[in-house]
């Protein structure tokens, strides 16, 4: 079984994919991680950030992968080509740059088929941008989880300050919510947008607790 959560960055997404996850015994799988690590290679690789095809063949070729730390039973760490990238996908500089990685239609294709064939293996919670619209538009539950950009962005300063890693400037993490808001919803390929079948949840002013047994209730009532 497919758990789509889609929606926008700092929404609550991750936290929410992972205690779903968790509940249900299902694996999870951030998308949002994959288009990070294709950034931080393509900056690596002095790959410009306009260029369609290289960054393509980046995608194709450049092995993405999840791994568990001892004890974990989610696998947290993001390794691309070799390289543990999970604390470094995380920087301003890759917020930056990851719009116009996500928007190369080469990437998407290279991405979304690697993406359907991890989800194939067995029951995903999959959190991303267009994962109930394009990678698994049959999937069993869709979600579409959104807040409004001021409590995103006071989230995403909390989770940066976590995790040591970002920006916790909450005028410089507001700022660039609402550019990639705009850059992910107005891109010609796979805009950010809800399937139609999609279950809208605002969890503006609620406890995230509240969302994941939404969720959770969601996939049971779908494996009935
Ligand atoms: O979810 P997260 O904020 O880590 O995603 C980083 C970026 O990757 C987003 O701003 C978006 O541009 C892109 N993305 C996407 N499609 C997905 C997941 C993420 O375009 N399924």
């Amino acid at each position: 079984m497919i758990v789509a959560i889609d929606g926008p960055s700092g929404a609550g997404k991750s936290t929410v994919a992972k205690a779903v996850a968790r509940t249900l015994g299902f694996s999870c799988l951030d998308t949002g991680a994959m288009y990070r690590a294709i950034a931080w290679l393509a900056l690596n690789e002095g790959v410009s950030l306009d260029d369609n095809e290289a960054l393509g063949e980046l995608a194709k070729t450049a092995e993405i992968s999840f791994v568990h730390e001892a004890g974990d039973p989610l696998p947290r760490r993001v390794i691309i080509a070799g390289n543990d990238v999970t604390e470094a996908i995380r920087t301003s500089e890759i917020d930056r740059a990851v719009s116009p990685v996500s928007a190369a239609p080469a990437v998407r294709e290279a991405l979304v088929a690697q993406q359907q064939r991890i989800g194939r293996l067995g029951n995903y919670v999959v959190e991303g941008r267009d994962i109930g619209t394009v990678v698994f538009p049959e999937a069993s539950v869709k979600v579409f989880l959104t807040a409004s950009p001021e409590e995103r962005a006071h989230r995403r300063v909390r989770q940066n300050v976590d995790r040591g890693v970002g920006s916790i400037d909450y005028d410089e993490v507001l700022a660039d919510i609402i550019r990639r808001d705009e850059y992910d919803s107005n891109r010609a390929t796979s805009p950010l947008k809800p399937a139609p079948d999609a279950h809208l949840l605002d969890s503006t002013g609620l406890y995230i607790e509240q969302i994941i047994s939404e969720i959770c209730e969601l996939a049971n009532q779908a494996s009935e």
